[in-house]
């Protein structure tokens, strides 16, 4: 077991344009951002790590901007703000000290004011004398007393982290299990049960069966080639199928659940039939998830002998998982037990290559070169320009691009920027994760 230490979080919301990421900037040095999925909503959420006076804290920054431009804005900052309530410790509300108050303030105030926890008003761009004075105007918004700062002159944040910091819980080590967690996921029929039989039966099974955070999710622990293996929901794998409607879709919402929870999956498919339109579907979905993955052909035994017909169906198997071009394709039989140390091998390898942490130095130069061999196309007359590049975090590895305008990264370009990646350093096995921010507070 490895120990994670979990620390306390401090959450900024705001509307749009009050300095947010400035502040975030400020007070996390731009250490480290970052970035978690959020299922089911179309956010990003920028981390980092800061400190202050001996005390190390998490900061979030909820605002992230919604790309689809689908949302209404009313739903975005209510979306922001019970997300902040949900997972901080203490939430600086920031407003903007040379605007004054404004409608969507307000309705920010409304809904933080019955929150119980610590909310502090931040009054950013009280870059002068007059603005700090007029930053009492906020106390309107019944929220306490405002905290005139500045995140361009880096003013007022030592009294506003002296206030943040007592406000803290201590942070608390939670236990880890340690090792790969893998989900097996398929239609059903395509053998999982069967796999995980055969698995089990050559494997050292370390604990079976420790209930996992789901409901009647069961998970098994083992060893493979001494490392441990976590195989993520195997009662959902034994729990069969009834010839019940619904069954189907049931399957799909466990498949997604084992993956959200696990590092890896491997997607079990049928010889006789793979690549299915259910195939692909799981498969876009661990992409999403920023997972790893490994395609598994299984029922091998049912092909012809000789390797054209190995050939023909993995030639199918990668026309059709075009969009996962960095997943492995092999072959096993759940029946005959053959190809499932390969098949670990392979799972256990995407792992790995999942906390593969690349220098801030190497990235930088990788994406020079990247963009002088290949400049990104000009948009309505601009182009994007990315000042900096960093691996954030590892499991997923996650590459922050701070540029000058997040709206001018065209698709295209930014799978151009993760194959160059993936040439230089690999990943494979693994869905990497790139974020593009705007440089913004900063000179
Ligand atoms: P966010 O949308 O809340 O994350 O806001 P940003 O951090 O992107 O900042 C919005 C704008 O306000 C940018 O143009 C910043 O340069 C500017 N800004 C941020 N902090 C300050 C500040 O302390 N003083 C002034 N004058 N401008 C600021
Ligand atoms: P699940 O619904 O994905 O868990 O599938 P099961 O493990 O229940 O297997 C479905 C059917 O496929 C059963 O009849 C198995 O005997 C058969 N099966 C599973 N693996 C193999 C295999 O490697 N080769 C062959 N020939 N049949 C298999």
């Amino acid at each position: 077991m490895t120990v994670e230490v979990r620390l306390p979080v401090v959450a900024l919301v705001g509307r749009p344009n009050v300095g947010k990421s400035a502040l975030f900037n400020r007070i996390t040095g731009r250490r480290v951002a970052l970035v978690e999925d959020q299922p089911g909503t179309t956010r990003d959420r920028i981390y980092g790590e800061a400190e202050w006076t001996g005390t190390r804290f998490r900061v979030v920054d909820t605002g992230g901007v919604d790309e689809s431009g689908r949302i209404p804005f009313a739903a975005l900052v209510r979306e922001q703000v019970l997300q902040a309530v949900a997972e901080a410790d203490v939430i600086l509300f920031v407003v903007d000290a040379r605007e004054g108050i404004t409608a969507a303030d307000e309705e920010i105030a409304t809904l933080l004011r019955p929150v119980e926890k610590p909310v502090i008003l931040v009054a950013n761009k009280a870059d002068n004398e007059e603005r700090r004075q007029a930053a009492v105007q906020f106390w309107e918004l019944g929220v306490g007393e405002p905290a005139p700062v500045s995140a361009f002159h880096a003013s007022g944040l030592a009294d506003l982290l002296d206030q943040v910091v007592p406000l803290l819980p201590r942070a608390e080590p939670a236990p880890v299990e340690a090792g790969a967690r893998i989900a097996i996921v398929g239609r059903p029929n395509v053998g999982k049960s069967m796999l995980l039989n055969a698995i089990l039966g050559e494997e050292r099974v370390i604990v079976s069966e420790i209930p996992g955070t789901t409901r009647d999710a069961i998970d098994t622990r083992f060893e493979h080639r001494g490392q441990p293996v976590t195989l993520v929901d195997t009662a959902g794998i034994r729990r069969r199928g009834r010839i019940e409607r619904g069954v189907e879709r049931h399957s799909v919402m466990r498949a997604r659940q084992a993956i959200d929870r696990a590092d890896v999956a491997l997607l079990v498919m049928d010889a006789t039939e793979p690549a299915a339109a259910q195939d692909t579907h799981i498969a876009g979905y661990v992409k999403d998830a920023h997972k790893g993955l490994v395609l598994v052909v299984n029922k091998s035994d049912l092909l012809p002998g000789g390797p054209a017909a190995r050939q023909e169906v993995e030639r199918r198997v990668r026309a059709e998982f075009h969009f996962v071009p960095w997943a492995p394709v092999v072959f096993v039989s759940a029946k005959a037990r053959e190809g499932l140390a390969a098949m670990l091998d392979a799972a256990l390898a995407a792992y790995e290559q999942r906390q593969l942490r690349i220098p801030t130095a190497e990235v930088n130069a990788l994406v020079r070169r990247a963009v002088t061999e290949h400049p990104p196309p000009t948009v309505r007359g601009r182009r994007l320009k990315v000042f900096y590049a960093t691996q954030a975090e590892v499991n997923p590895p996650t590459f922050v691009f701070f540029v000058n305008d997040t709206a001018l990264v065209h698709f295209s370009y930014q799978r151009y920027l993760e194959n160059s990646i993936r040439r230089m350093f690999g990943f494979t096995g693994t869905a990497i994760r790139l974020v593009f921010r705007n440089r913004s507070g900063e000179e």
